[in-house]
């Protein structure tokens, strides 16, 4: 018998999405994977030669549970250059990827039965973290607001428990950005209620057309000290595998963190953090800039692709790497009880068997007629893909499985 706390989450909805996704391309099958958080490309040379020279050195014992302080005074230095304000080594923390700053951030301020509102659809990972660290996700619809909530919306459920707003931008798995006057709307409403806010920015490079990614700290310092901000080379630098992230916030809470992360995994891999370190020492944003104008490309081919969508509208996907794509022409308005009624899994599992692409249902970010797809992977396999997948669902109807 286990305990209780496994009934209240599951493996994240993407991971099931890619585990079918390997299933089918096991059994001998071409599946073109658009599943995956993550970006193909070659590893950034300054990662290898800091790695491999950290090898060479013999590095090989603890560090400070929160990482080493020149990474940490380095880290410090560029939430100062993004944010436009001087953070000090104290401030932040490094982590074993952003998931371990969200989940440290909800261990260290949430108490039982504190509420969290989380704008949906949302990143499978908020509320489950929340509901281990015994709070209760609140959700607020953003679909008929272009997936950037209405302040208003958040406002109507803000009740005595609430504890924490969720912000996400630009948002996996809708790739929207907050504008800023929604961000300063946030911040008021945030030092109103005496509330935090988790700032999650881990797709902040990704931000394309007009859009601009901002962070809340530098539209509204006011709600610095009750912010906690949310960075990882998960996304910037195609490092997922490496697990750094990292976070800025009040020192107390930063101390708290420590505490928490000494019990737990104590210090994120130090190859890694040295890898990143001589990175960010060495780096002149090339790697940054190639990364950025590969998903560039690879946005526009796609958005070419969908423009020939006949019934669904073409995604706006402001940031990030994902297409999320409505499909309310195709299935309808979402069911309002658990009916009947096809869902996006349909949908996924029909793109699997028939077009032979493998995508991320809205099922796992609480939304049941959305589907993300990441464009995240070769550009030639991309655009095949999607080819695919328009002549699939160009030729949906209610009978298809
Ligand atoms: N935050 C968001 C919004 C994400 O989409 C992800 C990963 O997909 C993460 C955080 C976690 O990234 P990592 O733990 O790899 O740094």
């Amino acid at each position: 018998m286990l305990a209780q706390r496994t009934s209240l989450f599951d493996s994240s909805g993407t991971a099931t999405a890619r585990a079918a996704a390997k299933v089918a391309a096991a059994a001998g099958r071409n599946i073109i994977d658009m599943t995956a958080g993550e970006i193909w490309i070659e590893l950034a040379p300054t990662i290898r030669e800091g790695a491999i020279d950290a090898i060479n050195r013999g590095v090989n014992r603890y560090t400070d549970t929160i990482g080493m302080m020149e990474l940490r005074e380095a880290l410090a230095w560029k939430v100062s250059l993004d944010t436009g304000m001087i953070w000090k080594a104290e401030e932040v923390s490094v982590t074993s990827g952003a998931k371990q700053a969200l989940f440290n951030a909800a261990m260290v301020l949430l108490n039982p039965g504190d509420e969290v509102i989380i704008p949906a659809p949302y990143w499978t990972t908020f509320p489950a973290q929340v509901l281990i660290a015994g709070g209760v996700p609140v959700f607020v619809g953003t679909r008929s607001s272009g997936y950037v909530p209405r302040v208003d919306d958040i406002k109507a459920a803000v009740t005595e428990r609430t504890r924490v707003i969720v912000v996400n931008t630009p948002g996996n798995p809708t790739g929207a950005v907050y504008d800023v006057e929604t961000l300063i709307a946030i911040a008021q409403l945030v030092i109103n209620r005496n509330l935090w806010i988790i700032f999650d920015e881990c797709y902040g490079n990704f931000v394309y057309g007009h859009y601009t990614h901002h962070s809340i700290v530098s539209v509204a310092p006011e709600v610095r000290s009750r912010t906690i901000i949310v960075n990882s080379f998960s996304k910037s630098l195609a490092l997922t595998g490496w697990r750094i992230g990292y976070l800025a916030g009040p020192k107390e809470v930063i101390n708290a963190m420590k505490a928490l992360q000494s019990h737990t995994t104590s210090n994120p891999n130090v190859i890694a953090q040295h890898a990143v370190l001589a990175h960010l020492q060495r780096d002149d944003g090339g790697y940054e800039n190639k990364l950025r104008s590969q998903l560039t490309g690879a946005r526009q081919v796609g958005l070419n692709v969908l423009s020939s969508m006949t019934r669904i509208p073409v995604p706006e996907a402001q940031g990030g790497f994902y297409f999320y794509l409505d499909l309310s022409g195709l299935l309808g308005p979402p069911p309002l009880t658990n009916g009947a009624k096809k869902t996006a899994d349909d949908v996924v599992n029909t793109l699997l068997s028939e077009a032979g692409v493998a995508a991320v249902s809205g099922t796992a970010f609480g939304d049941t007629i959305g589907l993300r797809l990441s464009y995240g992977i070769p550009t030639e396999e991309l655009e095949t893909g999607l080819i695919r997948l328009v002549e699939v669902l160009d030729a949906w109807n209610d009978t298809t499985i």
